[in-house]
């Protein structure tokens, strides 16, 4: 199977407002034209470097989504056309968005990344320090930033109990939020190559999919 087979085996299977973000981290620019050109519009990239390379030779309509932890430094390189931070961890990465995005005078989506899985090794917001934060209410006043749901990474386990167990975790908080953020708060992004059919089982609005689209990564 190609790019673009997979790809659309994948689109198959995805409810009506399910949104895929196709993961092309580690994959050449050529790999996302092919995506491209199945159709494909949303990407998403862990290395903002990556990103921009990729970003100045692709087409302008792609919608450009950082995944992985970003730097407070390395906002500057994309914030002039990322479409979405979905990996926020931090509030001085919140203040860094907010900043960047005022100067090139957009907003930016963002999902706050939360911490639910078993590893400590992951990144993102305890469920009390996402609580307290969103309690200070400066959230509200960042005027570059829309907040539109949350994310997470469930535990890397064949386990299938824990996967379940994790994203159910993820959309009880996501349905607590919800309320308090209104109509633009509609993403709940989980579910990568290895779970994301238990992910639409729990709701997930937003599934990020590179192996089962690009084959295995080449890490360099
Ligand atoms: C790499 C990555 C993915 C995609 O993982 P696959 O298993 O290749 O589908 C999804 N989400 C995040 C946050 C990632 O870092």
């Amino acid at each position: 199977m190609n790019i673009k087979e997979r790809l659309h085996r994948i689109l198959a299977t995805l409810p009506d407002g399910v949104k895929l973000v196709a993961v092309s981290k580690f994959h050449p620019a050529e790999a996302v034209e092919e995506a491209y050109n199945a159709g494909q519009r949303i990407f998403g990239e862990s290395r903002p470097q990556e990103m921009a390379a990729k970003a100045k030779v692709l087409p302008k309509d792609i919608e450009w989504v950082m995944i992985g932890h970003l730097q407070t430094n390395k906002v500057k390189m994309i914030a002039p056309f990322v479409s979405l931070v979905a990996s926020v961890d931090s509030e001085r990465l919140i203040e860094e968005i907010e900043k960047q995005a005022a100067k090139n005078e957009r907003t930016i989506d963002i999902l706050l990344e939360v911490h639910i899985a078993d590893e400590e090794s992951k990144s993102g917001w305890s469920l009390s320090e996402l609580r307290e934060y969103l309690a200070s209410g400066v959230l509200e006043r960042m005027e570059h930033i829309r907040l539109r749901g949350v994310m997470t990474i469930a535990t890397n386990t064949d386990d299938e109990a824990i996967i379940r167990r994790d994203f159910n975790n993820i959309r009880t908080i996501f349905e607590e939020l919800k309320p308090r953020f209104g109509e633009a708060f509609d993403t709940l992004s989980i579910g990568m190559s290895d779970d994301y059919p238990i992910a639409l089982e729990y709701g997930s609005t937003m599934v990020r999919i590179g192996t089962a689209i690009f084959g295995h990564r080449v890490y360099n």
